[in-house]
């Protein structure tokens, strides 16, 4: 039987809820560089919605930026000016950009991130949180919260345990958050950060009255007019049921039983009569075995990656996986992503076959998924990204035009072609870019290396080295395939009952003045060739 992508099954239980309109809902708070982590529910969304919409249903996908949340602590790592930590307590939108270049702080940090998005293939429609509370609906939500407060509080009391005031019996748990008007904090930090309550309200007069936890400020309005937002899970609840959600994916933790989630739901249906979203739980995207922590300054943003890898390979990371399964992402294994994404390409187009225990139709749905931009009619020739990495190396004694000439004609070669398009060449330029960009910021010492300019140092012994340089010498004239060229190399060594080992470092000598380097073939295949046969032959 056939065995189709995850998010068919996604797509099915969407339907299944019969909505009049499918709506997708993410959120992310900006409280300070938003990382790739946070392109997973992202992901989830917009696959679901390609699913969809392959099936002939519109939908909308709203992303949501908490941007009334209060900034907790500064992110470790960023560089602010002096008593920026004063702000700590005020709502991100509230806070001034560090850097001078946004309207606020969280626009700064949503923005860098959204500006990434259409890039990644995904066009949600971006509803700022702070923007969002001066809407009646908000209000409205905010009024039902207070006036059913005690039905609230019974609701809260199943999820929350070993809470104090739920244990002491003396239950004033109260949502509603304030923005004081004369020292503009919607919470303060003592030890940890408190948020600032209303005190009392009066639903008829449809006034609030609050004294301010960080400034002691007593403060009285109008519903409408005072600025106030409900504590997070409460905030949620409100949104799904204002914005009528069938599908909101979150991170494991909100998901576990009598979770978030739950509580969410609950609250949802009996304070707000909507029945909640379809929970789509998905599992942490971590840097190697830590996790991503804005506040710790642990992180590796969307725009990071726009730079040393195309956006198709970032959707493959995260939409190749289960939703559930763990992925590990540390910035050393791209190559090897770019290669995965390219592989599926090749299967896509019938020019590579599956492996035994991979499924053609998966990895068709996946490939539809991951692609950003126009779908390829035909298997589109690419640059093999590790062979960029080598001949991005080359550009101090190759010069850069022969760089990318040698790349063209390395990639029509590997394809069979006599030629590019000029989307092809345009994609194999943004490659090496890219690769040079990773090169620099990334590779490990075992894909680096210098050319040497000088004349090598060493001689092979008469002999069996002798013969095998020549032999080298010959092959590099050939016009071997990498594969091919590998091999025969080896070859070569072994048959002349040379040790590997030492074989090799005679030619990296020879060629890089060095011991070591990156794979021989891509290397003699990305040099020009008289240069290397000079350098081969000044070992004689
Ligand atoms: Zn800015
Ligand atoms: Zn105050």
């Amino acid at each position: 039987m056939a065995e189709y992508h995850w998010v068919r099954g996604i797509a099915d239980e969407v339907l299944s809820r019969g909505d009049e309109e499918i709506v997708i809902h993410t959120g992310k708070t900006p409280s300070g560089p938003i990382h790739i982590g946070a392109e997973r529910e992202q992901f989830i969304c917009s696959a679901l919605q390609r699913e969809l919409e392959r099936r002939g249903f519109q939908s909308r996908f709203n992303f949501i930026i908490d941007s009334f949340d209060p900034i907790k602590s500064i992110p470790a790592g960023l560089e602010v000016p002096k008593d920026f930590g004063d702000h700590i307590g005020k709502p991100l939108s509230d806070v001034p950009d560090p850097f001078g270049c946004h309207a606020s702080y969280a626009h700064h940090f949503a923005e860098e991130f959204i500006g990434c998005q259409g890039r990644l293939g995904l066009y949600p429609n971006v509803i700022y949180s702070h923007e969002l509370y001066m809407k009646k609906e908000m209000k409205d939500a905010i009024r039902t919260v207070l006036a059913r407060l005690g039905e609230l509080r019974e609701i809260r009391r199943k999820y929350i345990q070993g809470d104090e005031e739920v244990n002491s019996g003396t239950d004033d748990w109260n949502p509603v958050m304030v923005v004081c008007e004369r020292c503009g904090k919607i919470a303060s930090k003592k030890k940890e950060v408190a948020p600032n309550k209303v005190d009392s309200w009066d639903l008829q007069r449809d006034e609030v009255k609050y004294r301010c936890v960080a400034c002691g400020h007593e403060g009285k309005g109008k519903i409408s007019d005072v600025r106030l937002k409900l504590s997070w899970r409460v905030d949620w609840t409100a949104k799904w049921a204002i914005f009528k959600v069938s599908c909101e994916p979150a991170g494991k933790d909100h998901c576990v039983k009598d979770g978030a989630y739950d509580m969410g739901i609950e609250v949802c249906q009996k304070i707000f009569g909507y029945k909640g979203p379809l929970r789509v739980s998905y599992e942490w995207l971590t840097l190697g075995e830590h996790a991503m922590k804005t506040h710790k300054g642990i992180t590796f943003t969307p725009l990071e990656w726009l730079r040393v890898a195309p956006p198709e390979a970032l959707r493959y990371l995260i939409l190749s996986v289960d939703p559930m399964r763990h992925i590990s992402f540390l910035p050393d294994r791209i190559p090897d992503i770019v290669d995965n994404l390219d592989r599926l390409e090749r299967i896509r187009f019938r020019a590579e076959a599956p492996s035994g225990t991979e499924s053609q139709e998966f990895l068709d749905d996946l490939y539809r998924i991951c692609v950003v931009g126009e779908m390829p009619s035909s298997l589109p020739a690419r640059l093999p990204y590790r062979f960029a990495v080598t001949t991005v190396q080359l550009g101090s004694i190759l010069g850069e035009d022969k760089v990318l000439s040698k790349s063209i004609s390395y990639t029509e070669k590997l394809n069979n072609r006599q030629s590019l398009s000029d989307k092809e060449v345009s994609d194999l330029k943004s490659r090496l870019e890219m690769a040079r960009n990773w090169v620099a910021s990334y590779a490990p010492p075992s894909l680096k290396f210098k050319i040497s300019l000088e004349t090598p140092s060493i001689k092979a012994s008469p002999g069996a080295e002798q013969m095998f340089v020549e032999s080298v010498i010959a092959l590099v004239r050939s016009d071997l395939g990498e594969a091919e060229l590998q091999n025969a190399i080896f070859e070569s060594a072994k048959s002349l009952g040379l040790d590997l080992g030492k074989a090799f470092k005679l030619i990296y000598m020879a060629l890089l003045g060095s011991e070591r380097g990156p794979r021989l073939a891509p290397l003699l295949i990305a040099l020009d060739r008289e240069w290397a046969v000079s350098k081969l032959k000044a070992v004689l």
